[in-house]
């Protein structure tokens, strides 16, 4: 993947992207023993970054995929010192990682946990519509109305409407049926966008499992345990 010079240099902590253009454009930076003046220049991977001679430190991108536990939260840093995602990878992973997307506190599942701001742009900008699948326990059983309620958009609120999502009843649960697995697949990632869409058709939510994320299953992967993609994984993400 190609990236513009000033962008990695900025990433590898040399100097802001700002002043990283300056040292450009005044002749301190060469690519693979070349001095670069031209600001639209892009470098791959392998491309070896010198400033004034010195080797820059390019990060490795790192990809993985991670089960959320239930009471963690997937911001970077919580004011209430509550348990945070990046806290399973402290003392496994030294690179700068940021969880892709946001899972809420009590939901649990498949989270991507990685370096690349390229992917994370890819796969949260709305235009891409990267699909993801949700196991719900909900509030009694849905019927027919609701299933095509669902599949076709519901209101969430005053203002929005969810897009089409793919919707099965898994099974019914409890010992008198009062609840149902329901499986939803959806396109779009408003905040806490399957529990409106559920609560609408008036089935709120009682447990949340994210089972896939753009193509990656959770498969038999335990709460709280993480593993990185291999090639093929990554490849077919970007
Ligand atoms: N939808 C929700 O309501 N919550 C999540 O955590 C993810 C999707």
């Amino acid at each position: 993947m190609s990236e513009r010079l000033q962008k990695v240099m900025a990433h590898a902590g040399v100097a802001s992207r700002r002043a990283s253009e300056k040292l450009i454009e005044t002749g301190h930076v060469r690519v693979n023993g070349k001095v670069v003046t031209t600001l639209g220049t892009t470098v791959a991977d392998a491309d070896e970054i010198e400033v004034d001679h010195k080797p820059i430190h390019r990060e490795t991108l790192v990809y993985f995929l991670f089960n959320k536990p239930r009471g963690v939260i997937t911001s970077a840093a919580d004011e209430k010192h509550r348990k945070t995602v990046l806290d399973y990878f402290k003392h496994q992973v030294s690179e700068r990682i940021y969880p892709v997307g946001r899972l809420d506190y009590d939901t649990t599942g498949a989270l991507l946990v990685t370096n690349d701001g390229k992917l994370d742009y890819l796969l949260t900008h709305p235009k891409h519509e990267i699909p993801k699948t949700y196991l719900a326990k909900v509030t009694g059983i849905p019927d027919a109305t609701d299933f095509q309620r669902l599949q076709t958009g519901v209101k969430l609120d005053g203002r929005h409407t969810s897009a089409p999502a793919e919707v099965r009843l898994v099974k019914k649960m409890g010992a008198d049926g009062q609840n149902a697995l329901m499986e939803l697949t959806i396109h779009e990632g408003r905040n806490h966008e399957v529990k409106k869409m559920l609560q609408a058709v008036g089935h709120p939510v009682e447990k949340l499992k994210r089972t896939a994320f753009a193509g990656l299953k959770l498969a038999d992967l335990e709460p709280g345990q993480w593993r990185p993609l291999n090639k093929r994984e990554v490849r077919d993400l970007l």
